[in-house]
């Protein structure tokens, strides 16, 4: 059974995802087959949860997100360990085994998991791929796209949906469940966008500027009127150094600016952070939660629990 499908976000949401795309009208088919196959008499989701393979989501907020539009229905399974930096992921064998038993895999897309073409073609066989971030517009700036449309908390009202029709899809006897889950954790999205702003408010304007180690916060900066004024690390990744020249620009650009604070993911290596805050007499802030959750006894268990923390950290620092 052919089961492979992408959310687009555009017209038509689903496209197959065999090398190359198909076209929306061999997508429908596709969907009915899906659904077809999912829907098993009066079992409901567990019924096509055990006869299909589990739900995965690639990392761990993502998952957070769908378990909550999924709520009892469906236990949605991680992909990544807790902490693992998504930009320099390697799976591991026993990654290809999961994503090879997953029915349907839920990424961020736009470019995070640059690992997934090698992942998937490792794995075989095919499964419904759902694109979180599909239809939300990447950012415009020099460079690569930047991915990290989650930290912005509006953004994720997209995901939400993006999710919701997949399950749905994957699961119809869930539809409505899916659809009450899906609107309350809305309302809790946009309960957490309405404090964010708040607590930004509370930063003098002139103070409300961002150095982080690479570029990530570029959204939230954007919905809550912070200025990005410098990464460590050029660009949206983890991967590459910057040089000399890039290093002695930020320092000037931190001086001119006045940033108070460097901004650190938890796991970030903070060398290149002290140097800069020699210079500059900028203090650094580590641990911040960009890329995963903490551990479930830690200090942002979930996705809405990461984004208090940041805000928190950022608020703290720069008031
Ligand atoms: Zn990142």
């Amino acid at each position: 059974m052919t089961r492979s499908l992408v959310a687009t976000g555009k017209a038509g949401w689903l496209r197959i995802r065999r090398g190359a795309a198909m076209d929306v009208a061999v997508c429908l088919v596709m969907c009915c087959i899906v659904t077809g196959c999912a829907g098993s008499g009066e079992g409901g989701a567990s019924d096509a949860e055990m006869e299909t393979g589990p739900v995965l989501a690639a990392e761990s907020f993502l998952a957070d997100i769908a378990q909550n539009v999924a709520g009892n229905r469906l236990t949605i399974q991680t992909l990544l360990p807790l902490g693992a930096d998504p930009h320099g992921f390697e799976p591991t064998p026993g990654d290809v085994r999961k994503v090879a038993e997953a029915a349907v895999l839920i990424v961020n897309g736009a470019g995070f998991e640059a690992y997934l073409d090698d992942l998937l073609a490792g794995a075989g066989g095919d499964r419904m791929l759902v694109e979180a971030s599909a239809g939300l517009k990447p950012r415009s700036g020099p460079g690569e796209r930047d991915p990290h449309f989650w930290l912005d908390p509006v953004n994720v009202k997209t995901y939400v949906e993006n999710i919701r029709r997949a399950l749905a899809t994957f699961d119809p006897e869930g539809a409505d469940e899916y659809a009450s889950n899906a609107a309350t954790y809305t309302l809790e999205l946009d309960q957490l966008d309405a404090w964010v702003k708040g607590q930004i408010q509370t930063i003098v304007p002139e103070r409300r500027l961002l150095i982080t180690n690479h570029d990530s916060f570029s959204y939230y900066a954007d919905r809550y009127g912070l200025r990005v004024v410098g990464t460590v690390l050029p660009g949206a990744s983890t991967g590459v150094a910057p040089s000399a020249q890039q290093m002695t620009r930020l320092i000037t650009d931190i001086k001119e600016a006045g940033a108070p604070a460097i901004f650190l993911e938890s796991g970030a290596n903070s060398q290149l952070a002290q140097q800069i805050a020699r210079d500059t007499g900028a203090i650094i802030v580590t641990g911040l939660y960009t890329h995963s959750t903490s551990d479930p006894d830690g200090r942002a268990p979930t996705y809405l629990d990461m984004i208090r923390y940041n805000t928190i950290a950022i608020v703290g620092a720069l008031r």
